[in-house]
């Protein structure tokens, strides 16, 4: 699609006078608004075809007291837990309902592996990967106009890390921390500290995030 000069200068002018993560956010929600269930739904059985034939990988059936958990955490189930073979390096992903955890990861300790499943669960709940498409859609839209490039990029910023966090401090209602949660933090970073959760665009760093983690604990 083409913007006309006016209207390119019109959506400058928005970017620049809205609040970091207004424009984006706009965006996310009238993504979320126009994808329609049924087709998350199409995407998740598209994405779990081609997964089975390219990557070694099995499903795993949530027991009961895992269930209860997420329900607890007040998070959805997955359409699909499975474990993939990686290369050790301890990660998770989802795609629409569909959570992948590495071996690695799974066959460690409950406590990091659980917690990455409740933190897929927070994206897939609030439908954040719908909301991405958005994005990127008003990004494709704003290329033409270099300033408010700049302003997007950090708006996406300040997005993604927004729901980074909201995932974790989601997620952490998820493992079974024991009786000493500061203890059960420790076994959670532990797992995940490496180049992989540095600080990024899209994710906030690994310091930041621990701080949330425990005042989240704490409000409980
Ligand atoms: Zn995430």
């Amino acid at each position: 699609m083409e913007l006309s000069e006016a209207t390119g200068q019109a959506f400058t002018m928005a970017a620049e006078l809205l609040p970091p993560g207004m424009g984006v956010c706009l965006a996310a929600a009238v993504a979320k608004s126009m994808f329609r269930p049924e087709h998350e739904a199409e995407y998740a059985e598209r994405f779990w075809k081609t997964m089975q034939k390219k990557v070694d990988c099995s499903e795993i059936s949530i027991d009961q007291k895992l269930a209860h958990r997420l329900e607890q955490a007040g998070l959805p189930t997955p359409r699909r837990l499975f474990v993939y073979e990686d290369d050790g390096e301890p990660q998770a992903f989802h795609s629409y309902g569909n959570v992948g955890i590495s071996r690695s990861l799974w066959s460690e300790d409950d406590v990091p592996a659980h917690f990455a499943l409740g933190h897929e669960l927070s994206h897939y709940k609030h439908r954040d990967e719908v909301g991405w498409l958005g994005v990127e859609q008003l990004r494709t839209l704003l290329e033409p106009y270099p300033a408010t490039t700049v302003q997007i990029t950090e708006q996406e910023r300040v997005l993604s890390h927004f729901i980074e966090h909201r995932a974790d401090r989601e997620g952490v209602h998820v493992p079974d921390l024991g009786f000493d949660p500061e203890i059960g933090l420790m076994r959670l970073m532990g797992a995940f500290l490496g180049g992989e959760w540095a600080a990024s665009r899209s994710h906030p760093d690994t310091v930041d995030r621990w701080d949330v983690l425990r005042s989240e604990l704490k409000q409980e």
